[in-house]
């Protein structure tokens, strides 16, 4: 059914510092704080990104680079174990300076100013495996 039932552990506010790379600071930031199944949200701005879109055909990311600065509208991700460490799984809905809006899976984005909200589930862990029926690396 895929349904998975936790308790609700510790809860962050994280102030992301300008410069940092945003996707490698969550990465150690959930592994430092050994945070292993949780939800992730945050806003801000990046002054670049690059995110993904997951063609379903072909199974391959096409990623898109963008820069000029934007706002984090969006930022939504989950963490689970994946390989035995810690793994945040992070979307993004940036906007440019016209509005004009772009998402998809984030890949890396360097930060000016992001602020997180994380927060920790306990009880279970719950280990990303490979998916053969969308290529994807899913829960178990
Ligand atoms: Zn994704």
């Amino acid at each position: 059914m895929g349904l998975y039932e936790f308790s609700q552990g510790r809860r962050f506010l994280v102030r992301v510092p300008r410069g940092e790379e945003l996707v490698a600071y969550i990465d150690r930031l959930v592994n430092e704080q050994g945070i292993a199944q949780g939800f992730i949200s945050g806003i801000g701005a990046v002054a670049e990104a690059t995110i993904g879109f997951y063609d379903q055909k072909t199974r391959d990311y096409h990623e898109r680079e963008l820069t000029g600065g934007l706002e984090i509208v969006s930022l939504l991700g989950n963490i689970s174990r994946r390989e035995g460490r810690c793994h945040a799984h992070l979307h993004v809905g940036l906007a440019d300076h016209s509005g004009a809006m772009y998402g998809g899976h984030l890949g890396r984005a360097v930060v000016f100013l992001t602020e997180l909200v994380v927060v920790e589930f306990t009880g279970r862990e719950l280990e990303r495996v490979p998916d053969e029926a969308t290529g994807l690396v899913c829960w178990r």
